[in-house]
């Protein structure tokens, strides 16, 4: 069943509790945990708790939840203070693109100059 949780998925564990993640915030639909490999001085994905393999997928079968994975992304920046400063929302979608975990999931990166376009 789409949305369902996956057995062999990482993230589905982080929201199941399974594997330990430092969460630094939850809903009734998303949880936010700061990223295992940071790549700039805020470095949280936010995703949401039903399996989806990527954010397009998200968007076509749940776009309510999806809004909700970026008004959270928002909530984070200003947890962490680095809204005014400016932040970036990032969605690996594909392998080539660099994505390696296919549970949808936004990157919130700031804290420090970001580049564009990014590599
Ligand atoms: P992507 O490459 O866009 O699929 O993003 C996956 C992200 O998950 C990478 O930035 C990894 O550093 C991160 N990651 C992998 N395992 C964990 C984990 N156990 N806890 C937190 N972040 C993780
Ligand atoms: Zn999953």
């Amino acid at each position: 069943m789409p949305g369902e949780p996956q057995a062999d998925c990482l993230f589905c564990k982080i929201v199941a509790g399974d594997v330990p993640a430092t969460i630094v915030r939850e809903t009734d639909t998303t949880v936010a945990f700061r990223d295992i490999n940071p790549q700039a001085p805020t470095h949280v994905l936010v995703i949401p708790r039903a399996h989806y393999p990527d954010a397009a997928a998200l968007a076509a079968a749940s776009p309510e939840v999806l809004a909700d994975v970026v008004r959270e992304a928002r909530e984070v920046a200003v947890q962490d203070k680095v809204s005014d400063t400016g932040y970036r929302i990032v969605f690996n979608t594909g392998g080539g693109a660099g994505q390696t975990v296919f549970h949808a999931h936004a990157h919130v990166l700031g804290g420090r100059g970001l580049e564009w376009p990014p590599g």
